[in-house]
């Protein structure tokens, strides 16, 4: 069976997310098909989503005009993974304090933009993440920082005492750009290893 992988593609780092995923398959031994959501209809066919960084001023007023907004609401009410990354995870929060991010509310978190600072800010650092036996090269560029998180989320990772990894059933969602890495574990942990999604295939 070949699984429908959805990534996101209104803006942001599309390819890399739609690599890392291809990566993660292999890795899991799975088939996909990845599949890149521009436009309302598809988000319907995916088994699962990434939701890249980028702008999310930008990706959310266009998730909006497109339609395509509430397919992805759908889906996650559905308990289909998604992975949602730095924009994408700023995008999915319940509120980013900022009016012109139009938030999904796909993860009880509320982010604050760019507080990691600017662009020559940017940093990697190892992260200890549950679920992962070895820590994970995390890559942060303008990252949001996770400033609340609802009763049933889970933190899967901290940096500085501070929250960069969440898990809300389906919706696993990172501050930093796991896509940015040849490591393809994170994705393999919201896809094929998260155990409060819908699995998309059945264990074998
Ligand atoms: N700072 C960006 C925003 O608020 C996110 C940066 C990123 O995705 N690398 O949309």
């Amino acid at each position: 069976m070949t699984l429908k992988a959805g990534v996101v593609a209104v803006q942001g780092d599309v390819s890399e997310h739609a690599e890392a995923v291809r990566r993660a398959a292999e890795a899991h031994d799975r088939d996909i098909e990845v599949l890149e959501v521009r436009d309302s209809g598809t988000v319907p066919d995916c088994d699962f989503l990434s939701m890249p960084g980028g702008e999310s001023t930008t990706i959310s007023g266009l998730l909006h005009s497109e339609g395509i907004a509430e397919e992805i609401v759908a889906h996650v009410e559905a308990g289909k993974p998604v992975l949602a990354t730095c924009a994408g995870l700023i995008v999915a929060a319940t509120d980013a304090g900022d009016d012109r991010v139009e938030n999904l509310g796909l993860a009880d978190v509320t982010v604050e933009r760019n507080a990691f600072g600017r662009q020559k800010d940017s940093f990697e650092a190892p992260l200890d993440v549950a679920g992962l036996d070895d820590p994970f090269p995390a890559v942060f560029i303008r990252a949001p920082l996770i400033s609340e998180v609802g009763e049933d989320v889970e933190v899967l990772a901290e940096w500085d005492g501070r929250p960069v990894a969440i898990r809300d059933g389906p919706v696993v969602g990172t501050s930093f750009h796991p896509e940015l890495t040849p490591d393809s574990r994170l994705h393999g942990l919201a896809f094929f290893e998260n155990d409060a999604a819908e699995r998309p295939v059945p264990d074998q």
